[in-house]
């Protein structure tokens, strides 16, 4: 590794460094500016500032490919859920567009997130677009244009304005303005109508306890959902992406689709790779998102897929509600989403470390590929030379998750992993050089985070 003795770097880590291919054992990682300038093994070169992690596994910040942190409160959502990301090792936040009041349907919208953004950001955030339910379809060359890393379209509508159906019309003309873009579409993968009339019926039967989330929403809605829009991708040449399988067999399909030549790629939420129908019958309201959790046969096939790299990469699907909108005995009054970003990296490690998989697998899946996704790596993503210095220190530990111990609002320190045991700990988290979460409390303030723009189509 060549070493510039004249000039030292401006900080040095040390500890035991994680690639996507690689553990390099008392390893460094040499930074200069905001940039990844030396990465070696041994004696550290000189530098103003070192932080020695030894013992500590040194890995790429995380990049979280999907998250919603405006969805309850709007905009000002972006403070406190980047400040939980600094404390989770998460330092680059792919925000999906379906924020109250406005979804981010132009590029005008987006500029104006763009402008919260920058006031308000830990750590640094890409953002998707969508389009509106009718005649949204124009304004897609502009959103691609102004930076967007993603589109983000849905089968299912949650809210006609906020989080609409696109309709099949609607959907084949958006996706073949999509394929012009050269970028993905992420789709929110249920079919409205077995999930309407099912959850009618349960709700017509007084059948509202939990498990009734899971029986509402069977594997068919969403594989159903699956082979509609990667037939659309097929026939339009869009890269058409699954924003979040449950199921293995979403993989399956998207595979078969590649292997038709389609663009066809699918995303795993941790939940899906840990959590079960039983634990939504345990945690109520608090375990309720879309699609919902499976069965025990089921997180085994997902790990089958992930093992098998049939996975795009993993994400956290982080989804903010309040605790008060996650209490109702009615599973069906309740809001469908999780928390996740400040328990990503421990957990992720913990999942890998418990199967005897390698921590090269975190930074595969949750940082180089969700980057590269996002047309966001090798920027992004990567402990490389000429990277930003976006870094994750986890130190092994065991403990048990304490919810309390989230930095975000106060009604959202609640956490569906609560209690859980881990096997690491963030010991630091570090933004283009900067520590910005040092175990024990965030260093970045309002502001520190950068929006940034998808760099490659
Ligand atoms: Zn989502």
């Amino acid at each position: 590794m060549p070493r510039i003795v004249s000039a030292p770097f401006d900080r040095v880590f040390l500890g035991d460094v994680v690639t996507a291919s690689d553990i390099i054992r008392q390893g460094y990682v040499a930074v200069r500016g905001e940039t990844i300038a030396a990465i070696g093994q041994g004696a550290p070169p000189p530098a103003a500032e070192t932080q020695d992690h030894s013992g500590c596994l040194i890995l790429p910040g995380l990049v979280d490919g999907h998250m919603h942190t405006s969805s309850a409160i709007g905009w000002a959502g972006i403070e406190g859920a980047t400040r939980s990301a600094a404390a989770g090792g998460v330092t680059t936040c792919v925000d999906m567009p379906y924020d109250v009041p406005k979804p981010v349907t132009d590029a005008a919208v987006l500029a104006d997130k763009i402008g919260w953004v920058e006031r308000l950001a830990h750590v640094d955030m890409a953002l998707y677009g969508t389009i509106t339910k009718t005649g949204g379809v124009d304004a897609i060359a502009g959103l691609a244009a102004a930076g967007i890393s993603a589109f983000k379209l849905s089968t299912y509508e949650y809210d006609a304005v906020r989080f609409p159906r696109i309709d099949h019309p609607t959907m084949v003309a958006a996706f073949a303005e999509i394929a012009r873009t050269g970028l993905p579409v992420a789709v929110h993968n249920e079919d409205q109508e077995l999930v309407e009339r099912l959850t009618a019926e349960a709700r017509a039967a007084g059948n509202t306890s939990a498990i009734w989330h899971c029986r509402t929403r069977p594997p068919l809605a969403e594989t159903m959902a699956d082979l509609e829009i990667f037939e659309i991708g097929l026939q339009t040449g869009a890269h058409v992406h699954i924003a979040h399988s449950s199921l293995a067999r979403g993989f399956e399909i998207a595979e078969v689709f590649r292997r038709m030549g389609g663009q066809a790629t699918g995303e795993a939420c941790i939940q899906y790779l840990c959590m079960t129908e039983e634990d939504i019958v345990r945690l109520g309201g608090r375990g309720k998102c879309n699609p919902p959790f499976r069965t025990q046969d089921e997180v085994a096939r997902m790990w089958g897929a992930l093992e098998a790299d049939k996975v795009a990469y993993i994400s956290t699907d982080h989804a903010p509600w309040p605790a008060d909108r996650k209490g109702s005995p009615d599973i069906f009054a309740n809001g469908a989403g999780l928390t996740g970003m400040q328990s990503f990296a421990p957990l992720m490690f913990t999942l890998l470390d418990e199967r005897g998989l390698s921590p090269t697998l975190m930074a595969t899946y949750c940082a180089e590929r969700s980057a590269k996704l996002h047309g966001l790596y090798p920027r992004k993503g990567a402990i490389r030379i000429g990277s930003d210095a976006d870094l994750l220190v986890l130190q092994r530990a065991d403990y048990a998750f304490d919810e309390a111990a989230i930095v975000d609002r106060p009604e959202l320190r609640w956490s569906p992993y609560h209690g859980r045991r881990m096997r690491a700990r963030v010991a630091a988290t570090v933004l283009r050089g900067r520590t910005i979460w040092d175990g024990a409390t965030v260093l970045a303030t309002p502001g520190s985070g950068r929006f940034v723009k998808r760099q490659s189509h």
